[in-house]
């Protein structure tokens, strides 16, 4: 029985692969151990002795907590990941997939976002810290693969979002943020205030596609550079907006505060790789993917992550 275990197991991406329901898999937490701890790490690889690592674990936040935390992001991701690929090449990991996402590309490079240009540039100042230290996961995983032989791979989907995110509206990713605060507005008789202009565009994701794109590859991917996972379709922020409010019911006030930032203006990404691959996957339309998450967000609260 070959184990393959998930690091960040109760996150986001995380309970979308425990959904699916498959056999010897372990999903770590934090309750497991701190993956800022190289010996904690080590420790919790030889008790699992996995053939495989889905490594999911990281600190993530939306813009507020990458602007506000970038030199807290920058440490525990580079720290994380140092620990979780060399713990997994002392115990013989057979194969490791790595989770970043494309907001880690150079802020100014030609679109759409290609696998090829991850390095080309610096990211956008808004994420910084997040970024440098997502980026070093593709020089790591290259670099032991070359010495070593390990079979440590990329993943790289867009905005993603789904049941079990983030919750809070100061650190969390522009779904979960705006989920919370329309039933917030909606209960509380208040406007729904959106962080700034509205038009920007982001390519989003439902987290069960990628849960299931991520076991595809841990099975069929062979080549060593980066995927990406979109579905190629952009939404704007003043969209989402609307099928939040429809959702869930809002008829209020829909306010867009122009103090707050918008960061990148779009980020489209090329998924010309991922089509090449797999031709027919269906990517969840926004609007279902949304329903399914407020749905899930309205009967789980107040014990939702905030
Ligand atoms: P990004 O894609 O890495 O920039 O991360 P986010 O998921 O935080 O999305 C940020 C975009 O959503 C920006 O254009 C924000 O202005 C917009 N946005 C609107 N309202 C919110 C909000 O309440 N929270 C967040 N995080 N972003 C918001």
């Amino acid at each position: 029985m070959s184990i393959t275990l998930v690091t960040g197991g109760s996150g986001l991406i995380g309970s979308a692969i425990k959904r699916l329901g498959l056999p010897n898999m372990v999903f770590l937490s934090r309750k497991d151990g701190d993956l800022t701890d190289f010996n904690q790490t080590v420790k919790l690889f030889k008790k699992h002795r996995p053939a495989k690592v889905i490594h999911l674990a990281a600190q993530v936040g939306g813009i507020g907590g990458n602007m506000i935390h970038s030199g807290e992001y920058f440490r525990n991701n580079i720290m994380i990941n140092i620990n979780v690929l060399e713990a997994a090449r002392l115990t013989g990991v057979k194969k490791l997939i790595s989770f970043m996402s494309t907001c880690v590309f150079p802020d100014k490079c030609p679109y759409p976002l290609n696998e090829k240009d991850l390095h080309n540039g610096p990211p956008h100042p808004s994420n910084f810290g997040y970024a440098y230290a997502k980026r070093m996961l593709e020089v790591q995983s290259s670099a032991y693969n070359s010495e070593w032989g390990c079979n440590y791979i990329i993943a790289i989907p867009t905005n993603i979002y789904g049941p079990n995110d983030n919750f809070n509206f100061t650190d969390g990713h522009v779904v979960p943020s705006l989920i919370h605060k329309c039933y917030l507005a909606k209960k509380n008789n208040t406007d729904l205030v959106v962080w700034g202009s509205g038009k920007p565009l982001r390519e989003l994701v439902l987290t069960d596609d990628i849960a299931k794109l991520a076991l595809w590859m841990l099975d069929n991917y062979k080549e060593s550079a980066p995927i990406i996972f979109t579905s190629g379709i952009e939404t704007s922020i003043r969209d989402l907006v609307l099928v939040i409010a429809k959702k869930m019911g809002f008829t209020g006030k829909i306010v867009f505060d122009g103090s707050k930032p918008d960061g990148q203006f779009r980020k489209p990404s090329d998924g010309t790789k991922l089509k090449k691959y797999l031709p027919d996957f269906k990517f969840t339309p926004v609007d279902g993917g949304i329903e399914q998450t407020v749905n899930w967000f309205v009967e789980n609260y107040p014990k939702v992550r905030k």
